[in-house]
């Protein structure tokens, strides 16, 4: 029929097309090859496409997935714990926003409610701990510990410590120097500093406007000590933020916040749809994913009979409304019914539908093995513990 080589072809254009976007954005050279060669692999071993979506949708679905495997699925939190003195080492190069970052982090774990101290541990450029203390001053109850005189940052990191556990702080973030005489001194530091202190969370920021060289920057503090996340600044301007697939590349750290001022409330979350939309210059990738990711929920005919029979158990319900738990798959699910049940639900009942199942689903953990398989009757005291249970 033909229809396999022109597929291929398509496929091959479309990938050109979207490396292209990737290298406009600054996305090193040899991951946005790496990256479209698996897309290409992956979309050629896609035959047959979901009903209603078209090729170059399933294409930017797949690239969706290799960056975001990349880069983190979603915004990965902090590694806080309660009950103990987290230790954070911020590390950067000098200009990168590492100091301003530093602030806004405090700005935003003490807004929920965490303890914060801040130690100035940049020896090397002389107004680093003045500049800390002004922008963290607006911030209630956070603390900066600085040693003017003292020129060695692993003391001044371990008697802050000391000083902020015994004020009971619980989060310490630390700001290090982003300079050195060389860049191979600045790394021993970290080196040495990160195993003196040893950490819960290295964060490494990155100049979100920064192309090509963002990788070797990356890699040579990935050199120095592991890297658990990595903060992407400047991000509010023109940037495409190329630099965050080199830096979560060669750290092999997830991206946990964006910075998108110079403000101390301009840090957000990572959203891993917005950054991949914005690499790819797709304003609207969200409803697209969706798109196909609902295509790709094809409830079994089987399944919606077994429904009408009342063959279903409620564990095979659980189970079901896990895989489907989008208005889409429902939805579909509904309209295999004979008389068209699902085309006559508008949104307003289907998210009326979703409220009751996310409530069957509360109910439903507080049930036994046996009682969501229809083993044994709901008697009366059964269904008191199942409500006190869930709290229904
Ligand atoms: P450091 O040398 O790495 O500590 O960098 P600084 O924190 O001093 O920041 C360098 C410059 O970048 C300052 O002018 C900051 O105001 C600016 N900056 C930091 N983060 C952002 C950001 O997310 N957006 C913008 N537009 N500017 C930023």
């Amino acid at each position: 029929m033909g229809k396999g080589p022109i597929d291929a072809e398509l496929i091959k254009e479309i990938k050109n097309e979207l490396f292209k976007a990737l290298i406009e954005s600054d996305v090193d050279f040899d991951i946005a090859y790496a990256v479209t060669e698996t897309v290409e692999q992956r979309a050629l071993e896609e035959k047959e496409l979901p009903k209603g979506i078209t090729r170059r949708q399933a294409i930017i679905n797949i690239l969706y997935e290799e960056l975001t495997k990349i880069m983190g699925d979603k915004h990965y939190p902090l590694n806080l714990q309660k009950g103990r003195t987290n230790i954070i080492v911020m590390l950067g190069i000098q200009g990168s926003g590492k100091t301003t970052t530093v602030g806004k982090l405090a700005n935003l774990l003490s807004k929920e409610h965490w303890k914060i101290g801040v130690i100035a541990a940049d020896t090397w450029r002389p107004g680093a701990a003045d500049q800390l203390k002004q922008l963290v001053a607006p911030i209630k109850d956070v603390e900066v510990y600085a040693e003017p005189k003292e020129k060695d940052p692993i003391k001044i990191a371990q008697r802050g410590i000391k000083y902020f556990k015994e004020k009971k702080k619980n989060v310490i973030i630390i700001d290090t120097a982003g300079r050195h005489k060389e860049e191979k001194s600045l790394i021993k530091e970290m080196n040495k500093l990160t195993k003196k202190i040893h950490p819960h969370e290295v964060i490494l920021v990155i100049d979100g406007t920064l192309g090509q060289s963002a990788f070797n920057q990356a890699s040579a503090f990935a050199k120095a000590t592991p890297i658990g996340s990595i903060i992407v600044t400047k991000l509010d301007g023109t940037a495409k933020g190329g630099g965050a697939i080199s830096a979560s590349a060669a750290t092999g750290a997830p991206v946990k916040f964006i910075g998108i001022g110079e403000k101390i409330e301009d840090l957000e979350k990572y959203d891993p749809k917005r950054i991949v939309g914005r690499l790819l210059g797709l304003g609207d990738l969200e409803s697209l994913l969706e798109k196909v990711r609902e295509a790709k929920i094809q409830p079994s005919e089987d399944q919606a009979k077994a429904l009408m029979k009342g063959k279903f158990t409620l564990k095979d319900m659980m189970e079901m409304m896990e895989q489907m738990n989008k208005m889409g798959g429902l939805k579909k699910l509904l309209s295999l019914l004979p008389g068209g049940f699902g085309a006559q639900l508008d949104d307003n009942a289907m998210n009326v539908s979703k409220q009751t199942m996310e409530k069957f689903k509360v109910i439903m953990s507080s049930m036994t093995e046996e009682e969501l398989e229809n083993k044994v009757k709901l008697n009366r005291s059964r269904i008191d513990r199942i409500a006190q249970g869930s709290g229904t």
